[in-house]
């Protein structure tokens, strides 16, 4: 009888995992399809020069919208796309998607502004990346000084081809960002061997401002360590007055967060463009946009 049960459960773990399998490749086949059925879009979130209250650039953050879950945010899809390798089509998708949109900003008139890319590590591991990249900017005709790129720190760990890659790009003219810095171990040295034109301080340092001023000092080491690398800095996942009161007071260059504005949809952001005080009023005070 323990015989019998012990093949029932066995029988059991099998569908079980067949079952698992099954709805994985389910996912995955759901995914492959949602770029050629245009579920894939991209929202943009403006980042706001802190002096000025000029948007400098916009974030490009991918969004899906599926016919039976509703809209799906990154988490919820970016790691299968990663587990599959899908991440290295639709990240092309990506690129190509953002560059052709600010192309076209820019041929509607709008005054020029940068758009920002995410790069996942893998893409960053790809041998012919950069050849990707110049042929998008080339397809697309946007300027490479209007492309950023955002990596973040552990992928150079020990990969020399992936730093000299970096490089490439750089001399070809893109913006290199640092992302979620703050977020891992950092090791200064990395980031002297990276041209970078700017750190992203994640969310998780902006939240722990707060009235207790051993924050604003541990954010001016960081700014004043960024300045001396020529880096600039700009402040991610801000939403309070207090905090941007703390950023305006250690000199943070750029503000990307709720305070200013959430990702929006690209008739959105031609809204804000329209109005180049967008996110400052007569009173020198900054406002949000929606
Ligand atoms: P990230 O690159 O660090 O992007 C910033 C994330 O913070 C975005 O989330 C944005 O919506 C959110 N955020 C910005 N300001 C605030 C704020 O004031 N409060 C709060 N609570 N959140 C804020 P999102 O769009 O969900 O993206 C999450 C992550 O997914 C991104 O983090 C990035 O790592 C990844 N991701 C997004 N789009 C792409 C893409 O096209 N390719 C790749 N490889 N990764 C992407
Ligand atoms: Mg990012
Ligand atoms: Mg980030
Ligand atoms: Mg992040």
């Amino acid at each position: 009888r323990s015989k019998e049960s012990g093949s029932n459960q066995f029988q059991f773990y099998t569908d079980d995992l067949n079952k698992q399998s099954l709805e994985y490749l389910e996912k995955e086949t759901e995914l492959r399809q949602a770029i050629t059925k245009n579920e894939l879009f991209l929202c943009y979130q403006p980042q706001v020069k802190l002096t000025t209250g000029e948007i400098v650039a916009v974030e490009a953050l991918i969004r899906w919208q599926h016919p039976k879950k509703g809209l799906l945010l990154p988490m919820d899809f970016i790691p299968l796309a990663e587990e599959t390798g899908l991440i290295i089509p639709i990240g092309e998708w990506v690129l190509r998607t953002a560059c052709l949109q600010n192309k076209a900003w820019q041929d509607s008139g709008f005054p020029p502004i940068r758009v920002a890319v995410n790069l996942a590590n893998q893409q960053l591991k790809q041998p012919d990346l950069v050849a990707m990249i110049r042929n998008v900017l080339q397809e697309t005709g946007l300027d490479p000084q209007y492309l950023e790129i955002e990596l973040t720190e552990n992928v150079l760990i020990n990969n020399i081809e992936v730093i000299n890659r970096i490089h490439e790009l750089k001399e070809m003219g893109m913006q290199i960002a640092l992302d979620d810095f703050g977020t891992g171990y950092t090791n200064i040295n990395y980031l002297k061997q990276i041209p970078l034109n700017s750190l992203k301080l994640d969310k998780s340092i902006i939240d722990n401002i707060d009235s207790n001023r051993s924050d604003e000092v541990i954010m001016q080491a960081i700014i004043a360590m960024a300045s001396s690398l020529n880096f600039e800095v700009l402040a991610e996942g801000v939403e309070t007055q207090k905090q941007l009161d703390c950023l305006k007071t250690v000199n943070c260059e750029n503000i990307q967060g709720f305070y200013f504005s959430k990702p929006l949809l690209s008739q959105d952001i031609e809204e804000l463009l329209k109005k180049p005080d967008s996110f400052k009023t007569q009173e020198n005070t900054y406002i949000k946009a929606v």
